[in-house]
Parts: structure tokens; C-alpha cells; sequence
């Protein structure tokens, strides 16, 4: 089945109502002694205790795992811990991780402050560059860490070439996949030992729930399980549940906020006020073959480089009065939003210095509605501050 299918299919093995309902618990009651020794293992997927779930998580984790084409998926009540618990499931003191420069800030943080406080080292590497990520490895780097495209910067990573030089070495494959979601790039399918995402952005796609995923390979998941045990990592029922309905739709939102996506992206790199627009789909972006080479669709995030020049006066002009694209942060929602960010300050690698840099998500609107909002704005830049 197509993957428009499967969100729709998946996880849901009931007659009756068609959706898992809310299942509130902490304590289970058992029939007899028995029926108590038969959960007692905390086998997942069993009804024992609040924490290991419920129902509306056992379904969620089911369609999570069947979407990914994983073994087996477990769900956690952010994207970043579902990140901090993969790399703690496999990371001990005396281990060597390997970071792309462009991953995400609060897991580049992670890495370097938590994880380097308990003996494990952390070098980042030029996502796009195959050389200098063979250079970094160590004999005891035992995890490699992927984010396609890259935060902020949106460089497109060769996944089938890195998985395959990490499985010679017996290196563990780590993968936020946030952007694309399992419906666009499927991270096991190209050789990802663990595909991790943040469902706060198009799983749940709605702006009112956190949660997150960690789909894993067979031989990735016991690793996976005892750290998700030990820490006592468990999702709230009424979050799970408000995932769950937005995977129904998940496929049509993906197909809108990318169709939205491309038009606005075509739309501003034309315009005079910017230097470069930074979205994988473009034709001519750094990463647009591998794109599409390796994905199956897009979804509603770039970066726009603005000529050098504007301060961030002008930007306030610009941003302060926009109506269609909202300022905030995070993303993945049905609305568009705008958000200026510094990608320089949080490098390795240098990137366009001094540019004023835009964050945009474009939403579900009318396209027409968004890039008249941007040309309004850009127009904004101009004005005297
Ligand atoms: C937002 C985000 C996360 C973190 O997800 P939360 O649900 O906000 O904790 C991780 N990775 C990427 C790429 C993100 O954009």
C-alpha cells in the first residue's frame, strides 16, 4: 500500500468506533494472581501499569512502526527526548559521536553538555561532505548521527552511502527525520538503524500537542526498550490521542504545505530583496538531486537568505506587520509562520555571514494570500527605520 493508505490504515485493528479512545489509567486491576504474573515481565504492549502504556499508545505505536516499515516504535512526550533517549540507548562513557554541523540546537547541545559531562566525545561533520565524515571516525565511534536536510540550513545528506560505510564498521544510525516524516523519506528503507522524529510538528500538525517518535530495526529496538524503561519515558493519553488523529491526515496536509512550499520558494527566489532560498525541492538547491533521488515528497520548511545589508531593524519592519505568516517558532502546524534566526552562531562550518536570515514554514492558506504577505513585507525592508 501507498503511504497515503497506510496512515490512514494503520494501527487500527478494531471493529467498533474507528478510533482508539483515551484510555486514562495508572493502575490496572488483574482477575487473579495469574493474570498479574503474565504482565509482570512489563513486556510492551501489555496492559500492566500507566507507564508502559495504554491501548491509545499501543495503536499509535503500532501505526508509527508499520508506517517506518520498523520492527517495532515507541512513542515519547517530546521530539528532543525522543533523540536524548535513542543516543543515551546507546551511548556509554569511552563512546566517540559523530554530529552533523547542521543537526538540530537543543541535540547539538545535549551532545556537547550532557553527554560530554558522562565521557562520551562528540566532533561534528559537514552533513554534505562523505570525506570528511570518514576522516572523523574513530575506532569507538559507535553512533552516527543524521538530520536531513539540516536544521536551519537545509543541506540534503547522502543517507544510502553513510548508512553503508557506518554498517561496515558496526556503527549505529541515528535519524531525525522531522522534516520529511516517514510519508516523504522512509530512514530505514535507506539503511537507518533508528528513525527519530518530532510528532509535535506534522504528526500531530495542529500547534496543541508534544510528542515524539523512535522507530527502530530489530536489532536496534532492545537497546531502544530498556532505555525507555529505565527512564520511566511515557506519552500522556490525550497526546497520543491528538497524534493519532492527525496522522489520518497527515498525507493530504504533507501534499498542501509542500505544493504551498514550492510555489512561495519559486516565488522569492526571484525577487531582488533575496540572496538565496534554501528548500531541498527547488530545482537548482544544493540538495535537489539527492532529494530526489532518495525522497518521495517535500514538506513546508525553508530558509530564506535576504541580501546582506538589511539590519535587524529593517527585518523588524518587515516581520512585525505580517498577517498570513505568524511569528513564532517550532512548526509543522496548518498555519505559516515566520521566525529570524542566526544559523552562524551555533557553527562549526561558516555560512553566509551578515546576512539576515528568515525561517518560514508555509502553511495550508492560498498560496496567493502568502506571497502577498512576503511581497508586502519585503517591501517593509525598504522603508525607513
Ligand atoms: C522541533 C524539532 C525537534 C524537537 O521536537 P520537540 O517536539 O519540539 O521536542 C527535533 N528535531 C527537529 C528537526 C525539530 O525541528
Amino acid at each position: 500500500m501507498n503511504p497515503e493508505t497506510r496512515v490512514i490504515q494503520a494501527g487500527r485493528p478494531h471493529t467498533g468506533p474507528v478510533n482508539t479512545p483515551v484510555y486514562r489509567a495508572s493502575t490496572i486491576v488483574f482477575e487473579n494472581l495469574a493474570e498479574f504474573d503474565v504482565g509482570k515481565d512489563h513486556e510492551r504492549h501489555t496492559l500492566t501499569y500507566g507507564r508502559y502504556g495504554t491501548p491509545t499508545t499501543f495503536d499509535l505505536e503500532l501505526a508509527i512502526a508499520e508506517i517506518e516499515g520498523a520492527y517495532a516504535a515507541a512513542l515519547t512526550p517530546s521530539g528532543l527526548s525522543a533523540i536524548t533517549t535513542a543516543l543515551q540507548a546507546f551511548l556509554r562513557p569511552g563512546d566517540h559521536l559523530l554530529m552533523p554541523d547542521s543537526v538540530y540546537g537543543p541535540a547539538r547541545r545535549f551532545a556537547t553538555e550532557f553527554l560530554a559531562e558522562r565521557g562520551v566525545v562528540t566532533d561534528f561533520y559537514v552533513p554534505n561532505d562523505l570525506a570528511a565524515l570518514r576522516r572523523l571516525l574513530r575506532k569507538n565511534t559507535r553512533v552516527v548521527y543524521l538530520e536531513s536536510p539540516g536544521s536551519l540550513t537545509f543541506e540534503i545528506q547522502d543517507i544510502p552511502a553513510i548508512t553503508a560505510i557506518c554498517r561496515e564498521r558496526g556503527i549505529i544510525t541515528l535519524a531525525d527525520n522531522t522534516w520529511a516524516t516517514p510519508l516523504a523519506f522512509q530512514p530505514l528503507a535507506h539503511g537507518v538503524d533508528v528513525a527519530l522524529q518530532s510528532g509535535t510538528k506534522y504528526l500531530v500538525g495542529h500547534s496543541d500537542a508534544m510528542i515524539g517518535t523512535i522507530a527502530c530495526t530489530e536489532s536496534a529496538w532492545p537497546y531502544v526498550a530498556t532505555a525507555l524503561t529505565s527512564l520511566g519515558i511515557c506519552v500522556s493519553p490525550d497526546d497520543a490521542w491528538l497524534a493519532s488523529r492527525g496522522l489520518r491526515t497527515m498525507g493530504v496536509r504533507l501534499q498542501r504545505h509542500a505544493e504551498n512550499a514550492l510555489l512561495v520558494a519559486q516565488w522569492l527566489q526571484e525577487q531582488p530583496e533575496v540572496q538565496r532560498v534554501a528548500y531541498p525541492p527547488l530545482p537548482g538547491d544544493a540538495g535537489y538531486e539527492l532529494w530526489r533521488r532518495d525522497f518521495s515528497g517535500a514538506s513546508g520548511l525553508m530558509a530564506v537568505w535576504l541580501r546582506h545589508g538589511y539590519s535587524r531593524d529593517n527585518l523588524r519592519q518587515m516581520v512585525d506587520a505580517m498577517q498570513v505568516f505568524r511569528l513564532g517558532g517550532s512548526w509543522g502546524g496548518f498555519e505559516s509562520l515566520v521566525f529570524p534566526v542566526a544559523p552562524e552562531q551555533s557553527r562549526g562550518q561558516a555560512i553566509a555571514p551578515d546576512a539576515a536570515y528568515l525561517r518560514l514554514h508555509v502553511g495550508l492558506e492560498n498560496a496567493n494570500d502568502m506571497i502577498a504577505d512576503l511581497k508586502a513585507g519585503l517591501k517593509r525592508l525598504h522603508a525607513p527605520s
